[in-house]
């Protein structure tokens, strides 16, 4: 595959970091790859496993002279990181991220990115539950969406390039604008990930109950939740503090279906039961012709993990 870029900065040593770093490399994609972690301990473990190219003790060291820059940290401190290397950008560059949540991270980045440098927003949707500099692996974006949110006057050529990596690196890549990126998201990850939060917690209650028999009998619905629920707390905390309105919305209307299911248990209407269950079964059908899930339990990649 041909190259895209010269020099890549990867700001966050991370799941999608590490990911993007063996991807980029599987695939040709950039001469050369650098990498900034906040803590001393992530670049040590990203120099042993060697991940990155160089491992630089500053963010201004890593993004001087790259061509683009990614900002791999959580959404909250998007805004801290940008302005820290706004001084530091090579004019023409471009700067994008891979937050979950879109409009909060422009509100935040986009004030810092100077005249004549381009800022792409994108979001990967891929993930596991691991997070960390080990988690990564060059598959994760294979066959997964790739979603640039570009901003007004955002440059179509800085635009195209960003398109090219993350098709390079496996991901198809479709654009949106940031609202709707935000309401899609938060129906199909964000409120599903508080739902599993919050009955993890139930049965944690009540594990106190039954002394460990949630943890022993653990059947398949409770084990998803609780692979769900491992995933990281910092970045999840960011999620929900900034797409706060449209979590609002979904888990507003998901609370009026469950107590509408709650009152089909109640008065014994088990057609209005059937006839749900019915509808939802064929949604799951849906992801699975779609190519974006298989039979195969964790997307049949449980063995590729790094
Ligand atoms: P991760 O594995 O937890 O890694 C986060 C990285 O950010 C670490 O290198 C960490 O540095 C650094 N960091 C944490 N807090 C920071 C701060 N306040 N200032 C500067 N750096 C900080 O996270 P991830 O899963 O790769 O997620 C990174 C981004 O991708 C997030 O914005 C997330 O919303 C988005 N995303 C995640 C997924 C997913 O499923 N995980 C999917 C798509 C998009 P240290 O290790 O040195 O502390």
């Amino acid at each position: 595959m041909a190259q895209v870029y010269e020099r890549v900065a990867l700001i966050g040593l991370g799941l999608i970091a590490s990911s993007m770093f063996w991807s980029i490399k599987r695939g040709g994609l950039a001469g050369e790859v650098t990498g900034y972690a906040r803590t001393e301990a992530t670049r040590e473990t990203a120099r042993r496993i060697g991940l990155c190219d160089r491992v630089c003790d500053t963010a201004i060291e890593a993004v001087e002279g790259a061509d683009l820059v990614v900002l791999c940290v959580p959404v909250g401190a998007m805004g801290a990181v940008a302005e820290e290397i706004s001084p530091h950008l090579k004019p023409g560059a471009t700067v994008t991220d891979v937050g979950s949540v879109k409009a909060a991270v422009i509100e935040a980045v986009l004030p810092h990115i100077p005249e004549g440098v381009h800022f792409v927003p994108a979001h990967p949707l891929a993930g596991t539950e691991h997070s960390g500099p080990t988690s990564g692996f060059a598959e994760l974006f294979d066959n997964r969406w790739c979603l640039l949110v570009p901003v007004e006057g955002t440059d179509e050529g800085a635009t195209a390039a960003l398109r090219a990596l993350w098709e390079g690196m496996g991901a198809n890549v479709d654009e949106m604008d940031p609202a709707h990126h935000d309401l899609v998201l938060a129906v199909t990850s964000h409120t599903p990930h508080l739902i599993a939060y919050t009955m993890v917690g139930v049965a944690d209650d009540l594990r106190r109950v039954t002394d460990s028999e949630v943890i022993k009998y653990s059947a398949a619905g409770f084990r998803d939740f609780t692979r769900i629920a491992a995933s990281d707390p910092t970045m999840w905390r960011d999620v929900f503090l900034t797409n706060k309105d449209a979590t609002l919305e979904i888990l507003g209307r998901f609370t009026e279906e469950l107590f509408a299911l709650q009152r089909a248990i109640r008065t014994g209407d088990g057609d209005l039961l059937h006839d749900y269950f019915t509808r939802t079964r064929a949604i799951r059908r849906g992801i699975i012709d779609a190519g974006q899930d298989t039979d195969a339990p964790d997307f049949g990649r449980g063995g590729s993990r790094k």
